[in-house]
């Protein structure tokens, strides 16, 4: 690993402060960029060690838990989630397994219970790809770490690749699963920058590759994450996770559905789909909700809703399979979560 200078900083406008002091171009690789926050450290770290993140200077957030923003605050208008909440935390919080299970299942399914315990979950959303290419730099092309440069995915071994959201640019799949589950409730993100704190929906915070893969969000460089906040829908209580990979732990989804509904005996009043495995950012289908709205959920709508959600999709020479693979993890989540007594 590279040498780096280390800070720590104790509240939000602290460690905005440190990142600030050093200038950042907002145009500039996420991976580039010369200051990195420090929560858990488990994909900071890991990119670091393997020199895909060459950070002049870390600042470590951790000590800004302890001033709130490890809590999480449920009453019911919704529910408030600091940044540096631990995944293991969440996942394993009574009332947000009752009021939002969906949150609560995608952090259980994700990574190991060593990972959860460490992790935070404002660093979950913001984790790197798992693109292959993109983790060994021995391979010169990839877009996303090297602006430009090509990418080795499209003529490579892309099974593991997106089929949603590509760009000639850029296929790799967006590899976590809380984001989907955020997208599902309409969550917002709260962040504080150099400017002042401002909100966003968080369905708004990921920048599909288009012909800029490495700009990965709409954070502007220093900003940080400071907390999640999910209303207390009329949905969020029959909401559910399903996540399909290729061994039932410790794995990255192949393909994987976040929904969300809102049921008037087996009318759907109104639903959220999200998807996940299968696409370069964490994806809202619109289509698919837009499909089952106002309608009895049967096995008709249920395949319309499917092929609207891949209606987009455009496949690589390793990962057809994911079309098929996603339409049956979406019907089959969507009848789960129409079953669920709440
Ligand atoms: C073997 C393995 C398997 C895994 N499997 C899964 C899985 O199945 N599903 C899944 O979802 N995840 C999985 N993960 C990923 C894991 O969940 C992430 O590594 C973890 O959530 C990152 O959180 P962290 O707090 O450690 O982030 P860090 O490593 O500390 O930070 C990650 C990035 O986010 C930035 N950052 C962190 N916090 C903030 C903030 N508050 N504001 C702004 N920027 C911030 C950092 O600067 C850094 O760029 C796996 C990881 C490993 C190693
Ligand atoms: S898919 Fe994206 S991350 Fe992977 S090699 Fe291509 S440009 Fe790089």
């Amino acid at each position: 690993m590279r040498p780096f200078h280390y800070e720590r900083a104790a509240t939000p406008a602290a460690a905005v402060k440190m990142a600030g002091t050093t200038p950042m171009s907002p145009d500039q690789p996420s991976v580039a960029t010369p200051v990195q926050y420090l929560a858990g450290g488990t994909n900071l770290l890991d990119m670091m060690k393997i020199d895909v993140m060459r950070p002049d200077r870390v600042v470590d957030i951790n000590a800004i838990a302890e001033t709130r923003h490890g809590g999480i605050e449920v009453s019911d208008d919704g529910m408030w989630l600091g940044a540096l909440a631990r995944m293991a935390e969440v996942a394993e919080h009574a009332d947000v397994k009752h009021r939002f299970p969906v949150i609560a299942q995608s952090l259980t399914l994700a990574a190991s219970q060593q990972l959860r315990n460490m992790a935070s979950i404002g660093g979950n959303v913001l984790q790197r790809t798992r693109c292959p290419y993109y983790r060994d730099t021995s391979y010169a092309e990839c877009n996303k770490r090297d602006p430009g440069s090509g990418c080795a995915a499209l003529g490579g071994f892309n099974r593991m690749h997106a089929v949603l959201g590509t760009s000639k640019a850029c296929i790799a799949t967006y590899p976590g699963d809380f984001a989907q589950a955020l997208i599902a409730l309409d969550a917002r993100v709260e962040i504080t920058g150099a400017h002042g704190h401002r909100s966003m929906a968080f369905a708004e915070l990921h920048r599909r590759p288009d012909d800029e893969p490495h700009m990965e969000t709409r954070l502007a460089p220093g900003e940080l994450i400071t907390a999640f906040t999910i209303a207390a829908l009329p949905w969020a209580r029959r909401s559910k996770y399903l996540k399909i990979r290729d061994r039932e732990s410790y794995e990255f989804a192949l393909a994987s559905a976040a929904v969300a509904l809102d049921m008037d005996g087996d009318i759907v009043r109104e639903a959220r789909i999200a998807l996940g495995g299968v696409a370069t950012v964490p994806w809202r289908a619109s289509a698919a909700e837009h499909e089952i709205q106002g309608k009895r959920l049967d096995e008709r709508a249920l395949a319309a809703a499917a092929e609207a959600a891949f209606a987009d999709a455009r496949v690589f020479e390793h990962n057809a399979f994911k079309i098929a693979l996603g339409k049956r993890t979406l019907t089959r989540a969507l009848r789960e979560t129409a079953a669920m007594e709440t």
